[in-house]
């Protein structure tokens, strides 16, 4: 499906990682690294104490800001919560829902990741939905069953007219920080599973505009060839988006793949 629909964009999530007296520098760096590009969108989701001076550090908008995780809840009562109100207030502009670490540590279930979404995109924000399949699910011939079943249970609190504004992560769990990938195929098979969920739900138009990333090991050796297919819009970047020069490399692969020039 032709890419030029919808954008190239390349997320770090820092995790808990860093030190909010190292993102100045970090984003210094990164900044003076990271290739011009007018089809890529770059983006660091850090932790919400490193939120704001990420924002002083850039100076223009060349990066946009996310976050982890949001509340499930609007206000109030609900110690150690960070709201989507509260997220919008400091100018976020993506929120990382569902991640296997969020599932596994903190219970969120497929529904939570919907109404996480949909608190977002009400407050004009873009989720990055996470689906993923484990390596039990994968050896048993259940992963393209689990992340359609995923993507629909998140797609369902979600309003229609908003799902184009809804960016999906292919994280395969086993992937996660393990130094293994899935090779380029497995990961174009799902991307493009999940393309087929939203268009059968929402329509051919929006199906084509809605970015899907792969996240799991992503670097710069293997970047280029995960980025070439043509369901894999971009990329979630975790351990890989802990040093400017290695992140800075993978957003010059999407230059590649699009044929940018780079600075
Ligand atoms: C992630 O946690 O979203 C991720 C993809 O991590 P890593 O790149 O370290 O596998």
């Amino acid at each position: 499906m032709n890419k030029k629909y919808r954008k190239a964009i390349i997320a770090g999530n820092w995790k808990m990682n860093l030190l909010p007296s190292q993102v100045k520098p970090y984003a210094e760096e990164l900044r003076n690294l990271m290739p011009k590009s007018k089809t890529c969108e770059v983006a660091l989701c850090v932790p919400f104490t490193h939120i704001s001076t990420l924002r002083r550090s850039l100076k223009d908008n060349r990066i946009a800001i996310g976050a982890q995780d949001v509340s499930l809840y609007e206000k109030g009562a609900y110690t150690g919560e960070i709201s989507a109100e509260m997220l919008a207030d400091l100018n976020v502009n993506y929120v990382i829902v569902g991640h296997s670490e969020c599932r596994q540590y903190h219970g969120d279930t497929d529904i939570d990741v919907g109404r996480k979404a949909a608190a977002l995109l009400e407050k004009g924000m873009s989720p990055i939905i996470c689906v993923g399949e484990s390596l039990d699910q994968r050896e048993r011939g259940l992963t393209v069953d689990h992340i359609r079943y995923q993507v629909l249970a998140a797609m369902s609190s979600i309003p229609e007219e908003k799902v184009r504004q809804c960016v999906i992560a292919y994280e395969p769990i086993w992937a996660i920080g393990t130094g293994k990938t899935a090779t380029p195929e497995e990961a174009q098979e799902v991307c493009e599973t999940i393309r087929a969920v939203i268009r059968s739900k929402s329509g051919a138009r929006t199906a084509r505009s809605v970015s899907i990333l792969y996240g799991g090991s992503m670097n710069s050796s293997n970047a280029f060839e995960l980025l070439s297919m043509p369901d894999i819009d971009g990329g979630l970047i975790g351990g890989a988006s802990l040093k400017p020069s290695e992140f800075s490399k993978i957003i010059g692969a999407v230059a590649e793949v699009t044929g940018e020039e780079q600075k």
